[in-house]
């Protein structure tokens, strides 16, 4: 029986990646559309503290397996900031423009400041067992801004060894190096193990 896990997100381009990382484990990766998610509050005052809650409050809730993440951006001359808030940086509207543009006037002074990209993935069981992982992007603040692709801060965020913002990358690229695609990849073996360990599920057979 192949074993169902949940992913604690709305978000539609994470359950893609996760889905790819996740090839060759026989999992069924349950999303939004499929199971009823609770609202979670990111109280926690760290990624991983986020990832925890995220996770923990969806398994005793759905009573399956699920996976949560938290990430943000973390820049070294504004003492760890927008961190945690990063979606809210500039305000509860969660406008992605407008939290860009503060990180550019609060760093307008510093020269290639210095920056990353840090994800938590935590996977939860319902009995409330649970493990975390992070991943990490470093690199640069540019401006002005460039690039279409990904979302939030991508535009004015430049990954060290390239010469390109991940706004400038195709998905695929940017994953292979991302702080989500680390941490999501970190996590596998965890999926698997605790899968495999689950008294009400069948263990997750590694396929091809
Ligand atoms: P969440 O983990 O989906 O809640 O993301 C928190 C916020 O961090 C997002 O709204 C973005 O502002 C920022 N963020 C996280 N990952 C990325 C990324 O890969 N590129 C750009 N911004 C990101």
């Amino acid at each position: 029986m192949t074993a169902r896990l949940v992913l604690a997100t709305h978000n539609a381009g994470k359950v893609a990646e996760l889905r790819d990382i996740l090839t060759g484990l026989d999992v069924e990766l349950l999303g939004a559309d499929d199971v009823d998610l609770p609202d979670v509050e990111e109280t926690g005052e760290t990624f991983a503290a986020n990832a925890v809650l995220k996770a923990t409050v969806c398994a005793a809730a759905v009573g399956l397996p699920c996976v949560a993440d938290d990430s943000g951006l973390v820049v070294d001359a504004l003492d760890g900031a927008p961190g945690v808030y990063s979606a809210r940086y500039a305000g509860p509207q969660r406008d992605d423009e407008a939290n860009l543009q503060l990180v550019l006037d609060r760093t307008a002074g510093e020269e290639a400041p210095t920056a990353r990209f840090v994800c938590a993935a935590a996977i939860a069981m319902p009995d409330g067992t649970v493990k975390v992982v992070e991943g990490t992007m470093e690199g640069t603040i540019v401006r002005p801004p460039r690039g279409d692709n990904g979302f939030g801060y991508d535009p004015i965020f430049q990954p060290e060894g390239h010469d390109r913002t991940s706004a400038e990358m195709a998905p695929e690229e940017k994953h292979a190096i991302s702080h989500r695609g680390r941490a999501f990849r970190a996590l596998r073996p965890h999926i698997h193990a605790m899968l495999a360990a689950a008294p009400s599920s069948e263990p997750p057979t590694e396929q091809g």
